[in-house]
């Protein structure tokens, strides 16, 4: 059976990449979100095993050394991960996937010879309507704001390494274009990398 897409998709804290995921997600049929595990604390509204897989720290580390991830990172004085458990059956069931994950992450994943990824960097139109939408949003404390901006303008030299660029300035249309590489993509008649199915192993 043919493996599914991965779709890698990465953003600057802020831009508005949930909102467009779940519009897409609502609109094109057979996507399915990889749950990543975090140490980071639920906000309001997130649930344990829809949004994230919400663990203690000490839990997050003896995963990293049981190797059961594909691929983690720190982003934000917190750790994330993806777990094999949450891909790798369903890609190899040919169902596309969805892995919502920073630029670290799509690094690994990118440099993993036996993955073979589609990377979209949503991006906001500017680091001014990042910070008001940031504030605006009003989920986090001042010094976290700071932080999340902070690491917005390093995430934001990473854009270049991804095949695809969705700048969210008008919501619908980033969500026309976001529906658009996808239908493509699946329509592509040869991928990058063809031939073997994946592979799923930690490669951290
Ligand atoms: P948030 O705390 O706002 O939900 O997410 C913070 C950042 O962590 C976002 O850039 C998000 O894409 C990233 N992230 C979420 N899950 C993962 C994961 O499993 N791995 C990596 N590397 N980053 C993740």
């Amino acid at each position: 059976m043919k493996n599914g897409i991965l779709f890698v998709i990465s953003a600057p804290s802020g831009t508005g990449k949930t909102t467009i995921l779940k519009k897409v997600m609502a609109q094109l049929p057979g996507l399915n979100f990889s749950v990543s595990h975090t140490t980071r604390k639920p906000r309001t509204g997130e649930q344990h095993g829809r949004d994230y897989f919400f663990v203690e720290r000490e839990t997050f580390e003896q995963m990293i050394a049981e190797k059961q991830f594909i691929e983690w990172a720190r982003v934000h004085d917190n750790y994330y991960g993806t777990s094999i458990m949450a891909v790798s059956d369903r890609l190899g069931e040919g169902e596309d996937i969805i892995l919502d994950i920073d630029v670290q992450g799509a690094t690994i994943i990118r440099d993993t010879e036996t993955l073979s990824a589609v990377q979209i960097f949503i991006a906001p139109p500017g680091l001014k309507v990042l910070e008001e939408r940031l504030r605006g949003r009003n989920t986090e404390d001042e010094k976290t704001v700071l932080l999340r901006l902070k690491n917005a303008e390093m995430e934001m030299k990473a854009a270049k390494a991804y095949d695809y660029l969705v700048v969210n300035d008008q919501l619908e249309e980033a969500v026309e274009t976001l529906m658009a590489i996808i239908v493509a993509e699946r329509a592509r008649a040869r991928r990058r990398r063809t031939g073997e199915p994946v592979k799923m192993e930690s490669v951290r």
